[in-house]
C-alpha cells in the first residue's frame, strides 16, 4: 500500500521533510507550510501514483482551511487521512489545526502520556534553556532552545495558571 506522508515545515520553506518514530524508523515526508493547498498537493500525488492513505504529522500546525481540504480528500477522493499532533499549546489553548480536527474528524484517538507524578498528562509545558516554565510568548517558537514536557493539569495549574493569577494580583 502506498502512503503519502506530510509533516509541518519548521520554517517557511516547503519541500522535503522527515518523519521519525521513537523506535528509530523514519521516512521522507512532504513538508507543508500554511500557504499550501493540501487538496491540490494530495490530488497531484494521487494522480502520479495511487495513494491508499495520507499520514500527517505535526497536525496541530494545519490551518482551518487545510483541515477542510483534508475532509475533501476523505469524502471526495475516498482516501483515509490520519493526523497526528498535540491538542494544546504551552498556555493550554487549542492549536488551530487541533481545533478543527477535534471538530470535524470522524474518529479521535487519545494517546495517553503520564506526568512525573503519575497522573494523566493532558497539558504541555514549554521550558526555557534553564528549564523554567514559559508563561508568555508566541504559540510557535521557531529556532529557540525551548523544550517541552507533558504534565498533568494539577502541575500545569501550579506552574502556569496560579503564577499568572499571582502576577495579575500584584
Ligand atoms: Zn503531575
Amino acid at each position: 500500500m502506498s502512503t503519502f506522508v506530510l509533516t509541518a515545515a519548521i520554517d517557511d520553506r516547503a519541500g522535503i521533510g522527515k518523519v521519525a518514530s521513537r523506535i528509530g524508523i523514519e521516512c521522507d515526508a512532504y513538508a507543508f507550510t500554511a500557504q499550501d493547498n493540501l487538496k491540490e498537493i494530495i490530488e497531484k500525488e494521487h494522480h502520479q501514483q495511487q495513494q491508499h492513505c495520507i499520514l500527517i504529522d505535526e497536525a496541530q500546525f494545519l490551518s482551518k482551511e487545510q483541515v477542510k481540504q483534508l475532509t475533501y480528500v476523505v469524502d471526495c477522493l475516498s482516501i483515509p487521512v490520519l493526523c497526528y499532533g498535540i491538542k494544546t499549546d504551552f498556555q493550554g489553548e487549542l492549536f488551530p489545526g487541533s481545533h478543527y480536527l477535534l471538530a470535524w474528524a470522524d474518529k479521535l484517538v487519545e494517546l495517553k502520556t503520564i506526568c512525573h507524578c503519575g497522573r494523566k498528562a493532558n497539558m504541555i509545558l514549554r521550558l526555557d534553556s534553564k528549564g523554567e516554565p514559559v508563561r508568555e510568548g508566541a504559540q510557535v517558537e521557531i529556532g529557540g532552545n525551548d523544550s517541552y514536557e507533558s504534565v498533568c493539569r494539577k502541575h500545569f495549574r501550579a506552574l502556569i495558571w496560579d503564577k499568572i493569577e499571582d502576577e495579575h494580583h500584584v
